[in-house]
């Protein structure tokens, strides 16, 4: 699996200036704000339909399952992970001011991860199952009760964490 350093934490607060306009312009203009925040590189990648078509179907997903619409869910490229040569996606929400940036993984049937900073290292993270409403349900209490929500086996595995991470149990062997 390809490492890279994570270039972004999608988990801070939005940027300013990212404007709540439901016209065409505004949205778009909305979007990519918020698509460059979660990934670093959003200007300089190439198109390709392959990756489009999936956006767009995760974003679909995403929004059936927590009765949203479509257009306000936001899939960029990952910055920090690859599954072989495939890069892959985070979606991203923002509600009330405050991001929610969700993995998606890939061969799953919508299974999603909420990301937030690691306990052991700060870096964004998969931290919790977000799939539906009660499962990202439990994890808001959690966070609002100031617990740990139960971790996801990705967590000890998420290649975002840092080298020597201490949350971590099954660190594989980190070339990066
Ligand atoms: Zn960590």
């Amino acid at each position: 699996m390809t490492t890279t350093e994570p270039t972004a934490d999608p988990t801070v607060s939005p940027p300013t200036g990212a404007r709540r306009d439901t016209s065409l312009v505004g949205r778009a203009v909305r979007a990519a704000h918020i698509a460059r925040h979660v990934d670093p590189e959003f200007d300089t990648r190439a198109a390709d339909h392959r990756r489009t078509a999936h956006r767009r179907a995760l974003a679909h997903d995403f929004a059936d399952a927590h009765g949203l619409d479509a257009i306000d869910v936001i899939v960029t490229d990952d910055p920090d992970r690859c599954y072989g040569t495939w890069r892959g996606f985070l979606i991203t929400i923002t509600d009330n001011g405050q991001y929610f940036t969700f993995l998606p993984l890939p061969g799953t049937d919508g299974y999603y991860l909420i990301l937030g900073p690691c306990p052991g290292c700060d870096r964004p993270v998969p931290l919790a199952d977000a799939s539906d409403p009660p499962a990202l349900g439990r994890y808001l209490d959690a966070i609002a009760d100031d617990t740990e929500p139960p971790h996801p086996a990705e967590f000890n595995h998420d290649p975002a964490h840092a080298a020597r991470c201490p949350a971590t149990r099954h660190r594989r062997g980190h070339t990066a």
